[in-house]
């Protein structure tokens, strides 16, 4: 009966804490900004048993992974045995281990048993498990687990933790083998290592072991519940909801801003009809400067970020000693809230203690140093989305301070006045497809690129938009992929039509440097136009515009079919309606970059390497696919300078890829271009390789 008592008493009091610390936590959550809406239940459980249970993204490094992974599922199974203790405090009779065992014979007996065997075979290896990660992480230097951000205290804690964890498994086989030997002939469960151990127990003090075992494990199990919020291993609990609550939407798909709509509306429009203004309640802070204009999701991933470092051992900033750590950009939201949480429980939302968020913690430096490649959230074993993170406190700097790089700006103010990010008259967007010849028969006819106005003028409708881009239309290597795709189009017969001076510019990049309002002022424009052609399927050579029409639009009232030019070859050359000289490049290696916002941003990788399949020998670099290095370009790093660091991105890229002894680097986006043809200068390789839009290449195969 005391036993009893004690053990209520003990789970009252450690169900107690850490109800009062989840208490605080959901209060914080309660406080803060909703992300977006949380729909498709079905494919968020899909998803989580996925990547959860699954590990599928842990698995990403295998040897390690398939270790963490053990570790997890062998702490599920042992959770019945832990709800079977719970349930026998609760009866106050401990180590019966007997629900079951009146039907030892039974379809539940058998069941009881293989669960009772395999927790206690999963104890031994996560025992053996913990005891490699001790050594892993205390005596080999692991790059990925070092860093500014990892503070002394952070390597003690993730050592207590794994101690932790040690102690239960010592205890629970501790407890196991004394049983063994306490029951003597009636043994309820199976035990087959346990088992093995209970030969060195000596049967007098077999039942005082027992005991002691018993209660130092379910004492551990509180203790190491409630230490757990405190702890960089609340992943243990976080993970599940973290990873079910996080974006289902492609990683480059960058979040809407609801509140800045219906001002762009009425910025083009002042007779747009919009919801009332609410002028009662104080006005929102545009991105975030703090914790507290963050959203929930972001307070969550942060909780749940286990220090891993996998983000940014693949962030190319990082890579190139650039002061950006995606970790650490989680660990600054997660260590402020730390430091602000008691006021914030106080005093809501208007509690101030002089500091912030950007730029106490994360520094305008870091922030301005992400491609937004999306390596980061990529690889991270548990969902979380860094990047959103880093554009949040881009906004703010942009939207509120008016204080980004001043290139950026630069680039910004050429949007508004020219459409383009460049300094080039709107009225010269079309000059692109000036004097474009196509070889037929060896005879030079010039090609006369359709436009939509003409087109509908006519009484047609073409299948295909081709949307051009900014890059497309102003940028040298940009204009030679536009001038060969269309050369393409026309020699298979596609139906398709260009805006000309009709596009503007998408605005992707002013929505990567946190200028909403501009991008939304130009999708808002761009949306009016194709809508008013009742435009369904846009083909672009450019990834960055093909994700922003394609996932970003939507949100404004822009729904279209995007194609990626090389999706589009490849459909050609499945029908048969182009057939290239597949002798030509035969003896030459290709190796693809592939470009962030393509492949793992929208999926596509396979669609590039099915055209160059038919023309050359492929050679993979490394890092290729979903592990692709980004080339630099991206989130606007193509239009300011690079922050410190030891080398650029490009650089780092282009000497990846020719590590594969290619003679062609093949990209399918033109900023990559541009990149890797700087990396090839840098690098005093041009001898050696060509760099060539996909495009280029299969005109070069069909001798157009
Ligand atoms: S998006 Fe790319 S550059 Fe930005 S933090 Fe993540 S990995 Fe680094
Ligand atoms: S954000 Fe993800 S990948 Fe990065 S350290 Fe945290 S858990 Fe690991």
């Amino acid at each position: 009966m005391t036993e009893r008592i004690i053990f209520i008493a003990v789970t009252i009091i450690a169900f107690g804490i850490l109800t009062w610390s989840f208490s605080r936590i959901f209060r914080i959550i309660n406080l803060l900004k909703k992300p977006y809406s949380i729909k498709n239940v079905r494919e968020r459980l899909k998803i989580t048993l996925k990547v959860v249970l699954g590990q599928t993204k842990i698995m990403r490094f295998p040897i390690i992974g398939f270790m963490h992974a053990l570790v997890l599922w062998g702490f599920i199974l042992i959770l019945f045995g832990s709800a079977e203790m719970m349930f026998d405090g609760f009866l106050g009779t401990p180590f019966d281990h007997n629900p079951l065992n009146d039907r030892a014979f039974s379809i539940l007996g058998i069941i009881y048993d293989i669960i009772i065997a395999a927790g206690d075979i999963f104890a031994w290896i996560i025992l053996i498990l913990i005891i490699a990660f001790l050594i892993r992480r205390n005596f080999l230097k692991i790059k990925r687990f070092q860093g500014k951000e990892m503070r002394h205290k952070d390597h003690k804690d993730a050592s207590f933790a794994l101690f932790l964890i040690l102690l239960l498994m010592i205890t629970l086989i501790g407890m196991n083998a004394a049983y063994v030997v306490a029951a003597k002939q009636v043994v309820h469960g199976v035990f087959p290592i346990s088992s093995i151990l209970s030969a060195f127990i000596p049967i007098e003090s077999a039942h005082t072991i027992e005991i002691f075992m018993w209660w130092a494990h379910i004492s551990l199990i509180f203790f190491f519940a409630n230490y757990l919020p405190y702890s960089k291993h609340f992943h243990v609990f976080m993970s599940a909801p973290n990873v079910y609550f996080s974006r289902t939407e492609p990683y480059t798909k960058m979040t809407n801003m609801e509140s800045v709509t219906n001002e762009v509306k009425l910025m083009l429009d002042p007779n747009a009809e919009v919801p009332p203004i609410d002028d009662t309640s104080d006005p929102e802070r545009f991105g975030m400067k703090d914790v507290e204009d963050g959203t929930w999701k972001n307070y969550i991933d942060s909780l749940a970020c286990t220090q891993c470092g996998r983000c940014t051992s693949v962030c190319p900033a990082n890579l190139t000693g650039k002061s950006l750590s995606p970790r650490k950009i989680v660990l600054d939201y997660r260590r402020r809230m730390e430091e602000k949480m008691n006021g914030l429980l106080k005093e809501g939302k208007s509690y101030t203690d002089g500091k912030s968020l950007y730029p106490d913690y994360t520094s305008f430096e870091e922030l301005w140093a992400c491609t937004t490649c999306n390596a980061c959230t990529q690889e991270c074993p548990i969902n979380i989305d860094q990047p959103s993170m880093i554009l949040e406190m881009r906004r703010y700097i942009f939207l509120e301070e008016s204080a980004a790089p001043s290139l950026i700006n630069s680039m910004s103010t050429n949007i508004e006045n020219n459409g383009a990010p460049w300094k080039y008259s709107a009225a010269d967007r079309f000059n692109w497809a000036d004097n474009l010849k196509i070889s037929i028969n060896n005879e030079e006819t010039e090609i006369k690129v359709p436009l939509m106005s003409e087109k509908v003028a006519e009484g047609k409708s073409p299948e295909y938009l081709f949307w051009v881009g900014s890059a497309g239309s102003y940028d040298e290597g940009g204009i030679e992929i536009s001038r060969n795709f269309v050369k393409i189009l026309n020699h298979a017969g596609v139906d398709y039509a260009c805006l000309g001076t009709e596009e503007t510019d998408s605005g992707d990049n002013a929505k990567r440097a946190g200028n909403e309002f501009l991008f939304q002022m130009q999708a808002m424009m761009n949306i009016e136009v194709l809508n008013t052609y009742k435009i369904k399927k846009i083909v672009t050579c450019d990834p960055h515009d093909y994700n922003t029409l394609k996932n970003e639009y939507p949100d404004l009232g822009g729904n279209y079919k995007l194609i990626h030019h090389t999706q589009l070859i490849e459909s050609l050359i499945k029908e048969g309606r182009i057939n290239m000289n597949t002798e030509l490049l035969k003896n030459k290696t290709i190796t693809f970059h592939d470009p962030c916002y393509l492949g793992r941003g929208n999926g596509e990788y396979n669609a590039p390497r099915f055209v160059l399949n038919q023309i050359g020998k492929i050679s993979e670099t490394e890092n290729n696919k979903s592990r692709s290095l980004c080339c630099g370009a991206g989130g606007t790093q193509m239009f300011k300078e690079a922050e410190k660091g030891d080398k650029e991105v490009y650089e780092l890229r282009t000497e990846e890829l020719l590590k594969t002894a290619c003679n062609i680097i093949a990209t399918a986006c033109p900023m990559c271009m541009t990149m890797m043809k700087d990396g090839i200068k840098m690098a005093d390789r041009e001898k050696d390789a060509n760099v060539m839009d996909i495009a280029e290449i299969v005109v070069k195969s069909l001798g157009i």
